[in-house]
Order: C-alpha cells, then structure tokens, then sequence
C-alpha cells in the first residue's frame, strides 16, 4: 500500500477552499485596525445564530463542559453514558439532589442524546438544560437544531470541529435575550459601556480575524456536513460485517454531522498503532474518561464507577473523518483496519 498519509483532520484542505475569502477578510479587518469586537464579530454572531434557529449568539472562547461547571462555582455529577457514549436520560433521576440546578448533556460525535426525555425530565423536576454543542454545529434532532432544547448551548470554534476557527474560539447560542445580554458583558470583563464595569467579568471576547474564518466556513457547514455524512455511509458500507469492528450506530431522529467516525475494536492501542504505522492517522476520542482525570479528583470517583464509560475508554476508534476525504483515502483505511484487526 502506497501514497501519501491520511490525516484524521485535514484542515488545508479546508483552507484552500476558502483561502481567498479568507485573505480578503483579514485585509480589510488589518486595514480598519479593528481587532476587537469589529463589525465582522457581530456580523458571523448574527449568522451564526440565524443558522442554529435561535434568536442569540455571543462569540466567546470559554466554556468547556465539566471543568466550566467548576469554573462557574458548581459541583459537576457525572453519570454514566449509553452504548453511543452519550447523555442516557434514565441515569439523571437517581443524581439529582436538592442543589442540583441544571442538567448538561455533551451532544457526542456529532449527534444528540434522547433531548425530548432529558428536556421532559428537566422541566418535570424544575432544572436548566445547558448543552454542550461543542460536536455537533448544525446537527437536528426531529426537525430541532442542538442549542434549541436548552436554555443555552455552548459551542467551540476549536479548528478541527465541524466549523473551527484558526486559533481558540466558541460562542454560546440561546434564546434568552437575559442571558445574552449578560453573556456580552460577561465576556468583556463585565464591561457594556467602554470602561465602566457593573460586574466581574473576565476577557473572553471572539477575535475580529476569527469572525472572518468562521463566516467563510459558516457558508459551507452544510454542504461539509452533508460530505461527512456521505463519508461516514461509506464507512459504514466499506466495514459492514469485518469480524472485530464494531461501527457508529445514528439513533432515531437525529441528523448526524460526524465530527467524529468512531469505530469499537478490541485490542484498540494495537490496533490504532497499526494504522498509524500505515501513516493513518486514527485517533481515541478520549482515552480517559471524565471521573478518572486528576482535575476532578476531588469529585471523589473511582475506577469502576462508570463501567460503560470505562468501557468505551479501552475500546474507542476515531477514523479519519472530514469532509474532503475521499472515497479513495477511505477505502485504504478500511483495508488497513481489516489487516489490523485480522492480525
Ligand atoms: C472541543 C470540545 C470542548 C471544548 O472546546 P474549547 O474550544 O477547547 O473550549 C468542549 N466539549 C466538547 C464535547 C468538545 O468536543
């Protein structure tokens, strides 16, 4: 097998597709000196939001899902995900004490939990939904976009998501005017009016340049996440019935965007070592799963308290995925799995 290697991300072919539009952008953002919040921030914000079907969007670099829990002063409960590694809504009952306040479900890979059960149970019991839609820009669940069953969504610009900028960025998207306005002062160290601070805020402001990448490749999101799912039908076709491979399964009702193509193979570190040995550049997304990270060790968890999630950590196979891949680079892909599993 020849050729040159297959990325799991290939983020210059992106590039060269809207290089131009690109160049442009930051032309006139360099011409205008107008680096911070610029026009060209509140332009994608407005687009952003238009495409998520939801009234607000505040460009921010910020939130990530448990460790912006403890960063807002809460305590994150973790409970077990399901067999698609995500959000299982019949888990929540059982953790929700008197100070719970919210539920946030991680829209995995690309696709949602069961949204209608998580928003029935949250309502029922009077808790917030706050979604993390870092995976999953311009996924729908019956018709729904992620970001519309909660009070807000946050999503990551983080290039090699779906639609990354090029350096950190996110934004969060809701339809509470509150919470917008309040995010807009948040993220500017608590400052609406230039140099007057009503309250603590802290600098998490989305770059002018940034805007312009993200409009450019905001333009695109649909018909890339439309050659992701092409991408991933072929996998599916190209690794149906390979003894030892286990593939991505989309629940009912969801519209996946396949940020990630995520394969369950035994011997997994053996396997991914094969693959990168053939210059394929498979990944684990995540080797080590939330309650086991020293970050949250206080939290007081401990190996075997989520089995399924503990699972999934050893068995776990991101393959590369994006959409400029070929049916060609994919087809070497499936026959380097299948060699590596066979032996
Ligand atoms: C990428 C990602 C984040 C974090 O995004 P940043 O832009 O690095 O803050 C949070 N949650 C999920 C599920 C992600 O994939």
């Amino acid at each position: 097998m020849s050729g040159a290697g297959i990325p799991l991300v290939d983020l210059k072919a992106q590039h060269a597709e809207i290089a131009e539009e690109v160049a442009a952008g930051f032309a006139r953002v360099i011409a205008d000196t107008a680096f911070i919040l610029g026009p060209q921030v509140r332009a994608f914000e407005e687009e952003f939001a238009r495409f998520c079907g939801l009234p607000h969007c505040v460009g921010d670099t910020f939130i990530a899902s448990a460790l912006g829990v403890v960063r807002a002063g809460a305590r994150p409960v973790i409970v077990d995900c399901d067999e698609h590694q995500l959000l299982a809504p019949g888990r929540i009952e059982a953790v929700i004490g008197p100070r719970t306040r919210a539920v946030l479900p991680v829209h995995l890979f690309g696709q949602m939990a069961d949204m209608e059960a998580v928003a029935a149970l949250a309502e029922a019991r009077g808790l917030a939904v706050i979604e993390d839609g870092a995976q999953s820009q311009g996924a729908r669940r019956n018709g729904r976009p992620a970001g519309s069953f909660g009070v807000a969504a946050a999503v990551s610009f983080y290039p090699g998501k779906n639609i990354g900028a090029y350096g950190d960025a996110g934004a969060v998207v809701t339809s509470s005017e509150e919470i917008a306005g309040r995010l807009r002062k948040l993220r500017n160290w608590g400052s609406e009016i230039k140099y007057h601070h009503p309250e603590i805020g802290f600098n998490s402001r989305l770059d002018t340049l940034q805007a312009v990448v993200l409009s450019a490749k905001l333009k695109r999101l649909e018909t890339w996440n439309e050659a992701r799912r092409r991408a991933a039908a072929r996998y599916d076709e190209l690794l149906a019935g390979v003894p030892g491979v286990e593939l991505p399964k989309t629940l009912p009702g969801n519209e996946h965007v396949w940020h990630l193509y995520v394969v369950r193979v035994a011997r997994r570190d053996e396997v991914l070592a094969k693959l990168n040995a053939e210059g394929i550049g498979a990944g684990i997304h995540y080797p080590v799963p939330l309650h086991l990270h020293g970050a949250l060790s206080d939290l007081g968890y401990r190996e075997g308290d989520f089995p399924m999630a503990e699972k999934a950590a050893a068995e776990i196979l991101s393959l590369p995925m994006y959409p400029h891949l070929t049916p060609e680079q994919q087809e070497r892909v499936a026959a380097a799995l299948k060699r590596a599993v066979a032996g």
